[in-house]
């Protein structure tokens, strides 16, 4: 069997609607378990739901929620009448619910993280009863099944993290019945519940996460993303020329290329995946016949070479700086304990002499972290950064990479630069502003000269937007 999840993008009307289902139809034979996410700019609108409730009382919200259910009745499917009375049933029913739980945040004047996943886990559900119903007007034998019975996790809410064992159990008892009956089962990426069954959600952008766990609890065959763009490129800015898309990555470079803040695949995807050793194929779901990018165990080809360069935004560089006297082990360990009690992982840090130097997120996290050690130790902050990351197996271990990129990015000043610690990438930290001309450099630098054979193919932006 293999796993098929689609995102926001690839489900945006019905016509994408109808091109994912023909998409799934010609891999049935494989017995696809089906993902989706919510319907693009969904989640966004409910988390928005849930402020307006907060700020303006429930009856503030209906116009809002009018709208967005609007926008979800969708013409074009090409379903009998029957069926189209069952989708509006369906959203009315969706719609209802939402509105409940607006109204107990305006009356208990309180939008706690519990609620917001059980408001924002609403916009897969759209997704799936129409993925269902079109799956369903096309010969398919779709089948829904609510994710909170399946992914269940821990109750950190937003940011829930799976209980393994028991959504393995779960997913072979609940899906399996069901793919060995010939049936497609469609179920929500993003949402889980606690083994209570409370819903929660695992962080934005999450279905591809829930697509591998649920890749790996079935020991399925391949897990395939399929999104708006032909596989993993060479980089994912749209505003730069030539930009190529790679045929093969490792799990590795895949997982250091999303951490990195490749945005295609959600950081915590390859995991699951590598763990066992699943292929991960990044599809197109406007061009399905292009071979897109795989990402497997084994691809050490082309070793030492930059694959993609990634860029991370909302950057904060910061620096930390004792008196000379204090060793410089002793801010390390006072800057670790503040980002441990806030929970912030920086991207980057940096030792020296006396002074520490980390890239982090920007977040409300981060500023208390900065308010707290500036009461003891002097910090200096510097908004709007990026992080440019080359990224490729031995990248980081290749001399001539780093003096390629300082040379390349010319007199843009380099704020930090991480080289030697890790094997497959470099990293740069540079200002917000200089982040477009050093991309376009380092681009042409690296992917700008002949490239390895059958390796890279070029990506047409007319034809594949
Ligand atoms: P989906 O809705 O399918 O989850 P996303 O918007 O989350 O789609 O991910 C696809 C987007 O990721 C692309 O449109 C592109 O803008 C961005 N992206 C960032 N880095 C890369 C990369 N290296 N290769 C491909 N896409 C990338
Ligand atoms: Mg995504």
């Amino acid at each position: 069997m293999i796993v098929m999840k689609f995102g926001g993008t690839s489900l945006q009307n019905a016509v994408c609607i109808r091109r994912a289902v023909d998409i799934v139809k010609q891999h049935r034979s494989r017995r696809p378990v089906v993902v989706v996410s919510a319907i693009g700019r969904t989640t966004q609108a409910l988390v928005d739901l849930g402020q307006a409730a907060l700020a303006g009382g429930h009856r503030a919200t209906a116009p809002l929620l009018n709208d967005l259910l609007d926008r979800i009745i969708l013409g074009g499917f090409g379903v009998d009448a029957d069926t189209a009375a069952e989708i509006e049933r369906g959203i009315d029913e969706l719609g209802q619910n939402i509105a409940r739980l607006l109204e107990g945040v305006s009356l208990l004047q309180q939008l706690t993280p519990r609620t917001q996943d059980a408001i924002m886990g609403h916009g897969e559900r759209f997704s799936t009863l129409l993925f269902a119903a079109a799956a369903g007007a096309a010969g398919l034998n779709a089948v829904r099944v609510d994710a909170t019975t399946v992914m269940i996790t821990d109750e950190r809410f937003r940011m829930a993290r799976p209980h393994r064992d028991e959504l393995r159990a779960r997913a072979r008892a609940i899906l399996r019945p069901l793919i060995e009956g010939d049936d497609i089962p469609v179920i929500e990426g993003f949402v889980g519940a606690t083994r209570d069954g409370v819903p929660t959600t695992m962080g934005f952008e999450a279905s591809d996460y829930t697509a591998s766990l649920l890749g790996a609890a079935l020991e399925a065959e391949e897990i395939q993303i399929w999104t708006d763009v032909g596989g993993i490129l060479t980089t994912g800015s749209a505003e730069i020329q030539n930009v190529m898309s790679i045929s093969e990555l490792s799990f590795e470079e895949a997982a250091e290329l999303s951490f990195f803040g490749a945005k295609v695949l959600h950081p915590r995807t390859i995991d699951p995946a590598a763990e066992q050793n699943i292929p991960v194929r990044i599809l197109h779901s406007l061009h399905p016949e292009g071979a897109g990018t795989t990402i497997f165990g084994a691809s050490a080809r082309w070793g030492g070479a930059v694959k993609s360069i990634a860029l991370e935004e909302d950057i904060v560089f910061v620096r930390v700086s004792s008196q000379r006297a204090v060793p410089v082990h002793r801010t390390l360990e006072s800057v670790g304990k503040m980002l441990d009690r806030h929970e912030v992982s920086p991207h980057l840090l940096s030792v020296s002499g006396h002074r520490v130097s980390l890239a982090v997120a920007r977040t409300s996290k981060l500023d208390s972290v900065i308010g707290e050690l500036g009461e003891s130790l002097e910090v200096s902050r510097e908004e709007s950064c990026v992080i440019v990351s080359l990224v490729g197996a031995d990248a980081g271990t290749v001399s001539g990479i780093a003096t390629r990129a300082m040379g390349s990015i010319e007199d843009r000043p380099i704020l930090l630069m991480s080289y030697g610690t890790s094997d497959d990438s470099v990293s740069l930290v540079v200002s917000a502003e200089d982040a477009h001309g050093a991309l376009e450099k380092l681009h042409q630098e690296f992917f700008g000269d002949a490239l390895p054979e059958g390796g890279f193919t070029l990506v047409d932006r007319e034809v594949h937007p």
